[in-house]
């Protein structure tokens, strides 16, 4: 793998990069500007040299002979020490003619070879290097060709010096800047420091820690608090095993104590045939409990991991109710409680899982038996409506008191004592007929009165027999409102 700089460096490197190109683009554009300035002045200096030439040909009477002319233009030998000028008229007499460009230019073009127009130039003589101009000028009818120059030593060591400075005060400003911008990132870090030194210290035996709150209302603050956020849900998850597990170690520990004891006081010595029998029943009745809160365990832990895969077809609901619920009459008859199972009398088609649906009814018959004293009524019910098809199972037992009620499909909750079955539940029943009704797209129904009776109900979409409405329930799997229903009595 690519090793990273750290974010600081990256920081403070792209900080200098910005920093350094609009540096750059300054000093350019500072010298660029500069030297057009100069380069201006030069011209202006130039153009007003030949101005000067012609006003004083201009100020000579007019048919002045070029000897006199010359006589009057030494006098740029004593301005400018005529170092750079020279002057030439139409007919070719040298009208002045410094010595330093006569080395260089020993012939000179005639006015009326030039164009109209004026050119600068340059050139170099010696060590010096020169910028010209030559231009054609008419006076009292004549013209002539002044060609003068400017040295550009001082304007070069000028913008040489000034280029150095203006280097050296942006490299200072340069490094100035990297300097501050790696502080600056430092600082901007730190926060992100503390987090991830905090979150370094948080396993799963502190959970409860959180990461520092910052004040700085910020992304950084954004991201602590959204962290924070998910530690409170991972501490939740984690607390939710933790109970799970130890609940479910308690609930299995009560029936493996008591084949324990049984076994080891039916071996302490020699007993009847009769005793043998009662105990290995009694062991039988303690593993059957055992294995059915096994499966529910196993059940819920694979709902959890969403490994439990339910097969979706379609069913007969009603078919699917008698079924399930004959299966409770010789029970119900022997605890004397008066059941009703009420089947409609057509088919009613669904889509579902055939045997996490009958699990769902079992729960739900079992817990209005265990919870319905002797003599009660329990009936089980399948209603149809145009569209849907709702499953009731109503009781006249016990109930539920207001309290208990929001807590009941919670896992490991037990409200009521039991009626009938000899012990009290695992109170994992109601959660997992939840998780059923869930993946089958509905929920479970409550209505019940405390000491008068429950109705617990579902609501299903029909399908109608086409294939059309079949594959619509697939794709919707919508959810679905649940009936209402009162308690019987
Ligand atoms: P359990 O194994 O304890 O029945 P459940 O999850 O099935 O666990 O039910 C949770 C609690 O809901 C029960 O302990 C009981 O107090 C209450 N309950 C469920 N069904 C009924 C009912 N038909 N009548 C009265 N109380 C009920």
């Amino acid at each position: 793998m690519r090793m990273q700089l750290p974010i600081r460096v990256r920081l403070t490197l792209w900080f200098f990069m910005i920093f350094a190109t609009a540096t750059l683009t300054l000093l350019t554009a500072c010298l660029w500007m500069v030297h057009q300035s100069i380069v201006e002045l030069e011209a202006n200096e130039l153009q007003q040299r030949v101005r000067s030439v012609q006003r004083i040909l201009e100020l000579r009477p007019p048919g002045e002979t070029p000897a006199s002319q010359q006589r009057v233009l030494a006098i740029f030998d004593a301005i400018h020490g005529g170092k750079w000028l020279q002057v030439i008229d139409q007919d070719g007499n040298w009208i002045y003619r410094s010595r330093h460009v006569a080395e260089v230019y020993p012939q000179l073009a005639l006015p009326q070879a030039l164009r109209s127009e004026r050119t600068y130039f340059e050139y170099s003589s010696g060590d010096t290097r020169v910028r010209a101009l030559i231009a054609p000028i008419i006076v009292n009818g004549r013209s002539y060709t002044v060609q003068t120059g400017l040295s550009l030593n001082k304007t070069l060591v000028l913008l040489g010096d000034f280029q150095r400075q203006v280097i050296a005060l942006s490299t200072s400003v340069l490094l100035l800047a990297a300097v501050a911008g790696y502080f600056m990132s430092r600082k901007a870090l730190t926060p992100v420091a503390a987090i991830a030194t905090e979150a370094r210290r948080i396993n799963d035996r502190n959970l409860d820690s959180r990461l520092p709150k910052l004040n700085t209302r910020d992304e950084l603050a954004d991201m602590s608090e959204t962290l924070n956020g998910m530690l409170d849900r991972i501490e939740a998850g984690y607390r939710s095993i933790r109970e799970f597990t130890a609940n479910a170690a308690h609930e299995l520990r009560t029936p493996v104590s008591l084949i324990r004891t049984e076994t080891e006081v039916s071996l302490a010595f020699q007993r009847p045939a009769e005793e043998y029998r009662d105990t290995c029943e009694h062991i039988q009745r303690e593993s059957v409990r055992m294995s059915k809160l096994i499966d529910t365990l196993l059940a819920l832990t694979r709902a959890d991991a969403g490994t439990e895969f339910l097969h979706m077809d379609v069913l007969d609901l009603n078919d699917l109710m008698r079924e399930t619920a004959k299966k409770w009459t010789p029970q119900m008859r022997k605890s004397t409680i008066t059941y009703m199972v009420n089947d409609a009398p057509y088919a009613v088609h669904i889509f579902g899982d055939r045997a996490s649906l009958k699990r769902l009814l079992d729960i739900l018959i079992d817990n209005a038996w265990r919870y319905t004293p002797e003599g009660g009524a329990i009936s089980v019910t399948v209603l149809r409506d145009e569209r849907h098809a709702t499953l009731v199972v109503r009781d006249t037992g016990i109930g539920i008191s207001l309290d208990d009620l929001p807590r009941i499909f919670d896992r490991f909750y037990r409200a009521g004592r039991p009626q009938n079955g000899e012990h009290a539940g695992s109170g994992l029943g109601l959660s997992l007929a939840r998780w059923i009704a869930e993946k089958h797209g509905t929920s479970i129904d409550v209505q019940s009165e405390f000491g008068r009776g429950s109705c617990f109900s579902s609501r299903f979409e029909c399908i109608s027999g086409d294939e059309n409405s079949r594959m619509n329930v697939l794709e919707n799997k919508t959810l679905v409102v649940i009936s209402q229903c009162r308690p019987v009595g």
